[in-house]
């Protein structure tokens, strides 16, 4: 019996954005709007969307004794996330400074504070929380030296899932252990690098499995996923919404996946409702603001 269906391990950021009419050139100063100060980072967002969805689950990660960290802890425990793991203290929170011009396009400065002091030894001193997670998932925004860590804690019986973002990398042990590795198509262009000669997903797919982890899932957008184990490449077709803000889709879906597969559902199943997951989180703006309950998902049909 375990007391969490998923435990996250990853990075808790604070989002600062400022909306200006152009991004500022080298040396130069413009104004912007109000600041606006979101709960983000690719661990916190899975953590709060796994929770929106109802499941039980844990984050360990690190933010700054500041109020950024107190931000996030605040909207994870609205989430009803169980922050025991969030370690505070170190250096300041990461945090994502954000400048959006009126096109949409932005221009990210991400200062990791907190979370590239995530380390092996602070998953050691977690063991228990590992012992009872049925599901463990990670991300790329905390050092990678940890991540191989949290593949040598887990518990027999539970079950790993990598996104890597951003993407570099991964040693051999690493993506043994994932079931899935979760990319969408610029994670899968890095990770295969020179062997990515083909423009086609579900390639894509075969060529990253063949690099050892047990299953691959690629996320494609509006246009769905794909999931690839040893039995083949199945496609998972999109829900169609009315698209509002994309941030934080891919988090919304690596977290409902998650959850799925923890309550005993196959990768094919589970990716479907991550589509869903994925939609409705796309119909709202914000990251962790967007995320659906399990029944708005549900409301969604797909
Ligand atoms: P982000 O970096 O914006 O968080 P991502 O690039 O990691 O996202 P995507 O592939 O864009 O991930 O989206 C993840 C999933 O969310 C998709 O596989 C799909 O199921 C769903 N999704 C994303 N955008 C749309 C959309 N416009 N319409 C319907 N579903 C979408």
């Amino acid at each position: 019996m375990y007391d969490y269906d998923l435990l996250v391990v990853g990075s808790a950021n604070a989002d600062l954005v400022t909306v200006v009419e152009r991004r500022p050139a080298a040396g130069e100063t413009v104004l912007g709007g109000d600041l606006a100060v979101h709960p983000g980072g690719k661990g916190a967002n899975q953590a709060v969307a796994a929770a929106r969805l109802g499941a039980r689950t844990a984050l360990l990660a690190r933010v700054g004794d500041d109020g950024h960290g107190r931000l996030l802890l605040d909207s994870l425990h609205a989430a009803g996330v169980d922050t025991v793991g969030v370690l505070v203290g170190g250096a300041p929170t990461g945090v994502a400074l954000i400048t959006v011009d009126p096109s949409g396009d932005n221009s990210i400065v991400v200062s990791p504070g907190a979370n590239a002091r995530l380390t092996p030894g602070d998953v050691r001193a977690a063991v228990s929380l590992f012992l009872a997670s049925r599901v463990v998932s990670a991300q790329l925004e905390i050092p990678l030296e940890t991540v191989v860590e949290v593949v040598r804690h887990l518990a027999d019986g539970s079950r790993f899932v990598l996104n890597p973002s951003p993407p570099r990398a991964l040693p051999t042990e690493v993506l043994a252990a994932c079931d899935p590795l979760v990319v969408n198509e610029h994670e899968a262009r890095v990770l295969l690098g020179e062997a990515c000669v083909s423009e086609e997903p579900a390639d894509w797919a075969r060529l990253l499995l063949a690099k050892g982890p047990r299953s691959v899932v690629v996320t494609l957008g509006a246009e769905g996923a794909l999931v690839c184990d040893s039995s083949g490449v199945t496609r998972v077709p999109s829900v169609r919404v009315d698209a509002v803000d994309t941030t934080g889709a891919g988090d919304a879906f690596t977290a409902a996946l998650a959850r799925e597969l923890g309550s005993g559902a196959s990768l094919a199943e589970a990716a479907a409702y991550a589509a869903r997951v994925g939609a409705a989180a796309v119909t709202r703006r914000g990251a962790q603001e967007s995320y659906p309950t399990a029944a708005e998902a549900e409301a969604l049909g797909g």
